[in-house]
């Protein structure tokens, strides 16, 4: 920035944020944090860089994203490696992370050509409607999920002609400045994604206030969320939130209870627990719940928690010591039924752990825990397991496991959450929609529909008469 001559004011010394390696506490990196003045700066080029970007033939706007899907793809073991580093991901997990950011780049790309209007019939004339990019939108992401969720967020925005300016979490900004620079590689313009790395309550914010940015979409805590959601009403921003949850995995006792036992562990301690699907709280229909605990245990026990840069790693540690200590309070006091194993010594490393609720009081079963705890409360009826499994203020996930076509269809029904899967885990796939009820979120990513939430309808009518 130019200085002023008349001012003798000190230089302004540039903000850094560092960042420490998970599995070692160590410093990896150092990042600058940008302040107002440098947000204002990225704002003002995506706005600069919007009409051109949504003024691209859809088949070239397509090609350039098709471009960046094949970067991220010849770069993918470097983005995995470094997400391995800067999170503590297990390898094999942050593969399929760079994998999927390809993935749903590649499924945007075929969005600019096919995001058709509607002619309606109507007297007097034509009428037709357009998908209207919003302009510039805000992208602002958590530490837990760095490029899945960027990538969730980027592709459809960009797709339908909108610029974007990023928010890394500060803990984990590594593989979105990557990505940003990937973006560049490929060609996309300047301006069309810029990562802008800073504090939420700094850069994030001005995302919020700023009113060229017209679309917020916020993947973290339903605290921020909610805060958030207030900050856009002021300017009638869009808003998409992606929040907390507090999932049900619900065992009835006709189901195939070996393979409910058996994988429940990886439904919860995946990414160390620290997913907003995770399945942490486990309901068993009282018949068997001491056979599922008996099963479950031997499961627990054998998740490798280890180096996420080994091949064999299932778990790392926690993302700081902070969530570290953060989740151990939440099994102070708890009863554990039991614990598997975590290497000691230096990185924020947390054993998968199963506590038994008392009642669905308890705090652990009522609050996220974000870490590798899970809670399990008996059932006494299909009633019981649904008005347990909706006792909560979160609506994201869960799974039903059970051998009866028509109770799971029934349960799948009565849970008030976004993604259910029915004898399986699955939650999360590109194509399908994704997002939460309740106080989990609002609005819908990923899938066919995604494109719509970064667009507004507008409705020409065009007279034929005379
Ligand atoms: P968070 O504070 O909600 O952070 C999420 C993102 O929002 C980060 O990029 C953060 O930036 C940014 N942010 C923070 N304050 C902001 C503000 N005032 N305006 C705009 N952006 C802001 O989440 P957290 O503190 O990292 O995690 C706390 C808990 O939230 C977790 O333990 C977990 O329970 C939940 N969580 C849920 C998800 C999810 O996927 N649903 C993800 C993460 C966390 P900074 O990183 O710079 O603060
Ligand atoms: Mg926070």
């Amino acid at each position: 920035m130019a200085s002023n001559g008349s001012e003798a004011s000190a230089p302004r010394q540039p903000t850094e944020t560092e960042v420490v390696n998970p599995a070692t506490g160590l410093v990896v990196a150092r990042v600058p944090a940008a302040g107002p003045a440098e947000t204002d700066a990225a704002i003002d080029r995506a706005a600069r860089a919007q009409p051109g970007w949504a003024g691209l033939a859809p088949a070239d706007r397509a090609r350039l994203l098709r471009r960046f899907a094949a970067e991220v793809d010849a770069h993918s073991e470097e983005l995995a490696e470094l997400e391995v580093r800067n999170s503590g991901h297990p390898i094999g997990n942050a593969r399929w992370e760079a994998g999927n950011v390809r993935d749903v780049l590649d499924y945007y790309a075929g969005a600019p050509e096919r995001l058709t209007g509607r002619q309606i019939p109507v007297a007097g004339g034509l009428d037709v409607t357009f998908h209207e990019p919003l302009g510039v939108v805000g992208v602002i992401v958590p530490w837990n999920f760095p490029m899945p969720i960027a990538g969730w967020g980027f592709a459809p925005a960009l797709a339908a002609g909108n610029t974007v300016v990023l928010k890394p979490a500060e803990l984990t900004p590594l593989t979105a400045i990557r990505l940003g620079e990937l973006a560049r590689q490929a060609g996309l313009p300047d301006g069309v994604l810029t990562v802008v790395p800073g504090p939420g309550a700094v850069v994030g914010q001005r995302f919020v206030d700023h009113p060229a940015v017209r679309k917020i979409c916020f993947t973290g805590s339903t605290e921020v969320g909610k805060r958030i959601m207030a900050g856009c009403a002021d300017q009638v921003k869009r808003v998409t939130l992606e929040l907390g949850g507090k999932s049900a995995n619900i065992v009835f006792a006709d189901a195939d209870l070996e393979r409910a036992a058996t994988t429940a562990p990886s439904a919860v301690f995946d990414n160390a627990g620290q997913d907003c699907c995770a399945r942490s709280r486990i309901l068993v229909e009282r018949s068997v719940h001491d056979r599922f605990l008996a099963l479950l245990e031997p499961a627990v026990r054998a998740v490798r928690v280890e180096d996420p840069a080994l091949e064999s790693a299932e778990m790392g540690p926690l993302i700081s010591a902070g969530q570290r200590d953060r989740v151990a309070g939440y099994v102070t006091g708890a009863e554990v039924a039991c614990t598997g194993r975590a290497p000691e010594g230096p990185g924020f490393w947390y054993a998968p752990t199963v506590l038994l609720a008392d009642s669905p009081a308890d705090r652990h079963w009522r609050e996220e825990i974000f870490g590798p705890v899970v809670s399990v409360l008996p059932f006494d009826d299909e009633a019981d397991a649904i008005r347990l499994a909706n006792d909560t203020a979160y609506g994201l996930s869960g799974s039903i496991w059970t051998r009866d076509v028509g109770r799971a269809i029934r349960v799948s029904r009565a849970v008030e959450a976004g993604n259910l899967s029915v004898n399986s885990h699955s939650s999360v796939r590109y194509s399908t929609p994704f997002g939460g009820m309740k106080q989990s979120g609002l609005g819908r990513e990923l899938g066919p529909d995604a494109l719509h939430a970064f667009t507004d309808v507008k409705n020409v009518f065009i007279a034929t008469d005379g």
